[in-house]
């Protein structure tokens, strides 16, 4: 965990001021830089020191076979996992006779910059060599938003004194080595040497590297070139081996003067194009690279953010923490998913190899409904995405004996690479998430074209696994045994709360939808008999509920379970999972994220207000949270609650998940849902944004500390902005027509908002709402509200 406050807040930055060997890991992946389709971790130009070096391509993987000690039906049998690939972020330097290496000399200062609106990640150090030389460095790397092949770094070193002899390597390098990883399952498997070399190639400037997958057969170019400005004679030359490839670089500086390098780097893969045609495009990329430039790819940079923060940017007063933190979630969000163009949005993005790369249900559940009402065409990616997995999602469905479309639990193209059934298969509920978020993407963007396109498919698909995983019993109702909610410590139960409540908008979804688009709906064979079964099925959803406690068991008997013994559970026990065998967590009432709280979120409209509170009071007791995908959605329903303060320190621990370190795993990748989730928090939770029954609905609700809360919404192609206050909300439109009308709901009122005029409403008084219940022991909100806030 970074304990001391590692960055300083600032709103638009996150600032590093000094080298903390300690957390070089965690900083290499809060400083990653992305676009979705490449992603550079954030290790120092020259290398070394390194907590893990990382670069990735969106989709570029290698198979490894799934090792079971008992095979068994069914069971997946290889594993994809992300490739740390050709590393084309080395610049070495050598000053005079000494390499520069932090770790040996002084260094005088060290400041690396995350720029928010800048899309870069700049680096100044002063260092003395060991020999007593004084350099400056400054460094800013980006990886382009708009060109998504290339990233760029401006390397700059100015002489202190001298004259100084200045030697700058700059590589692409294969197969680096990795350090050797834990035992913890959810760190990536360590691939020995995975890239087989096909070509390198040099040029006076640059070169390029090809390698191949061993197994998966993928290919990957990457090639460089730099522009070079000194002001005395330079040198430049370049050599190249089979993993490596150097562009050696030498001048003499007087006191004072600088050399600048930059350099252009580029990625390519491809599973189908040949050698020769991997190549050319790399080439073509970096020659578009430097017809635009340094300062040119720097100009777009911004714009492209310009106008991401114009749409989607998050106002916060009273908590400076928490306005970095959202905006630095919103920042690595947006780089997942902007140029992922149909390919998957990774839980941890391109910013470490955690989860193997793999994407889950985080994407559909947690990224892409931020991305829906900030930048909703990377999720009509990501959607065409999951679509393109159909037909393997199928094949698995058929292996499994069910009809329609099973998505994997974790992947990267397509296939389910889990290797254990209980906290995957066994996950259903993911088939619901992607309907979901495309029954989101529809209402928000009112894009009907995709949801013709492949819409209809997806929805028809899931519906018919729903229909064939569940059964009606003898009196009628319907049941979905035998499967896991979100809720990992509760696994393989039957009629998970979560899973038919959201199978139910499943199955309800694909019947309406089957409606608007009869012949295409025809076409893949949906009769009216069948579309009539989703509907009684989804009429007919059990959802379990206790009398005796007046609460509903997440899972069918949950609430007779053998209650965990928190008291004797010493804080070093947890995440339970890395502790205590499966077996022991599965048959007590522990849980480990949110999952009927998370239901009465997503589903909000399927319970009453008195349900909402005494089922959040009961799951609260029993949920410790050992995954980040828990606390936005507590603060979410802590707010609607009435619990403001507890909601509030909720969203702080998503919010400053990476920042914080908190579960102490940001070095193999930032949390890519919790990261989503500050906004989550604040959108859903202290804005109470509801999208449930197609109509927008608002119940803003400031917690004491917060003075304003101001966000902006695309609402079809409009800008909707609201801004709450303590006692008012003033809701505004821009971008529409004169005459366009959006009708929302605030506080449960309908009301309708205009392009020519705001509309003021008052935040009625909130009700009482007893006393906040307790949490597991140790198991209370990561973070505090400092006093001090304002
Ligand atoms: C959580 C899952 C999540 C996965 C990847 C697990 O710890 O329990 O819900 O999908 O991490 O983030």
């Amino acid at each position: 965990m970074i304990r001391e406050r590692a960055y300083p807040v600032e709103p638009w930055h996150v600032r590093e001021t000094r080298l903390d060997m300690d957390v070089l890991a965690q900083s290499e992946s809060v400083f990653a830089l992305s676009n979705g389709h490449v992603g550079l971790r954030g290790n120092l130009d020259e290398g070394e020191p390194h907590g893990l070096p990382g670069t990735y391509l969106n989709s570029f993987y290698e198979l490894r076979p799934l090792p079971y000690a008992e095979a068994g039906f069914g069971f997946p049998e290889s594993g994809q996992t992300v490739v740390n690939v050709t590393n084309g972020k080395l610049l070495r330097l050598l000053v005079d006779d000494e390499p520069l290496d932090v770790r040996y000399g002084e260094l005088i200062s060290h400041e690396r910059v995350l720029d928010l609106r800048a899309g870069t990640l700049h680096r100044e150090l002063h260092w003395r060599s060991p020999a007593g030389r004084d350099v400056k460095v400054r460094s800013t790397r980006l990886v382009s938003f708009t060109q998504r092949a290339v990233a760029a770094i401006q390397y700059e070193v100015e002489a202190l004194d001298g004259p100084l002899r200045l030697i700058v390597q700059s590589e692409l390098v294969a197969n680096e080595t990795l350090p050797p990883q834990s035992k913890d399952p959810r760190v990536a498997a360590v691939l020995e040497s995975p890239l087989q070399a096909e070509e390198e190639l040099t040029t006076d400037d640059g070169g390029l590297l090809i390698h191949r997958t061993k197994v998966s057969g993928l290919r990957v170019a990457a090639a460089m070139a730099h522009d070079v400005e000194a002001p005395e004679r330079t040198t430049i030359e370049s050599e190249g081996y089979e993993d490596w490839v150097r562009t050696t670089i030498g001048c003499v500086l007087k006191p004072g003067q600088t050399l600048r390098v930059v350099k252009y780097l580029t990625y390519g893969w491809s599973s189908r194009r040949s050698l020769p045609a991997l190549r050319d495009q790399v080439g073509a990329a970096l020659a578009a690279a430097r017809l635009d430039g340094w300062d040119g790819l720097r100009r777009e940079q911004r714009e492209y953010l310009d106008e991401f923060w114009d749409a989607a940017d998050v106002r916060v007063e009273g908590d400076p923490e928490v306005q970095q933190a959202v905006r630095f979630g919103l920042f690595h969000v947006l780089q997942a998913g902007a140029r992922a163009e149909r390919r998957p949005i990774a839980a941890k993005g391109l910013t470490g190899p955690g989860y193997d790369g793999h994407a889950f249900w985080d994407t559909e559940m947690f990224v892409l409904p931020v991305l829906t009402y900030t930048q909703p065409g990377a999720v009509r990616d990501a959607l065409h995405w999951r679509y393109s997995t159909l037909t393997q999602a199928q094949e698995r469905a058929r292996t499994l004996n069910l009809a329609g479309a099973a998505f994997p639990w974790r992947t990267i193209e397509g296939p389910e690479s889990s290797a254990y059934w209980p906290a995957g298969t066994a996950a259903f509920h993911i088939a619901a998430d992607v309907a979901d978020a495309l029954r989101r993407y529809v209402l928000v963007t009112g894009d009907r074209a995709l949801e013709e396109e492949i819409g209809l498919e997806l929805l028809v698909e899931t519906a018919r696994l729903w229909r064939s995983l569940g059964h009606h019993d003898r009196t009628g109702r319907f049941h979905i045994d035998g499967v896991t909610g979100p809720d990992e410590y509760t696994a393989v139960k039957n009629d998970n709360v979560y899973t038919n409540l959201m199978a139910q908008r499943n199955l309800l979804t694909a019947a309406d939808c089957a409606m608007r688009h009869r012949d295409q709906a025809q076409d893949l064979g949906v009769t009216e008999e069948e579309a009539a079964a989703w509907r009684d099925a989804a009429n007919a959803m059990h959802v379990p509920y206790d009398p005796e406690f007046g609460v509903h068991g997440q899972v069918e008997g949950f609430t007779r379970l053998q209650e965990w013994d928190f008291e004797h559970t010493p804080p070093e026990k947890y995440p339970l999972l890395l502790h205590y065998p499966y077996f022991d967590l599965y048959r007590k009432q522990v849980v480990k994220q949110a999952d009927l709280v998370l239901a009465m979120h997503w589903r909000g409209d399927a319970f009453s207000g008195p349900e909402k509170m005494r089922n959040f009071n009961y799951y609260e007791r029993r949920t410790v949270r050992d995954s980040s995908l828990s606390a936005c959605t507590q603060a979410v329903m802590a707010a609607e609650v009435g619990y403001t303060e507890l909601a509030h320190r909720y969203l702080r621990e998503a919010a400053l998940m990476d920042l914080h370190d908190l579960n102490e795993n940001t070095r193999d990748g930032v949390h890519m849902a919790s990261l989503a989730g500050a906004w989550i928090a604040l959108v859903a939770g202290f804005g109470g944004l509801r999208d449930h029954d197609g109509t927008l609905s608002f119940s803003p609700r400031l917690p004491s500390r917060l003075g304003r809360l101001e966000f902006a919404l695309q609402w079809r192609g409009m800008r909707l902005r609201v801004d709450v206050r303590p006692h008012q909300t003033t809701y505004s439109l821009r971008n529409g027509g004169p005459d366009t009308v959006v009708e929302l709901r605030h506080h449960g009122e309908p009301i309708r908002i205009t392009a020519a005029q705001p509309v003021t409403l008052p935040v009625p008084p909130a009700h009482p709402s007893g006393p906040q219940p307790e949490q597991p022991p140790g198991r209370a909100p990561l973070l505090h509200l400092p006093e001090n806030m304002s």
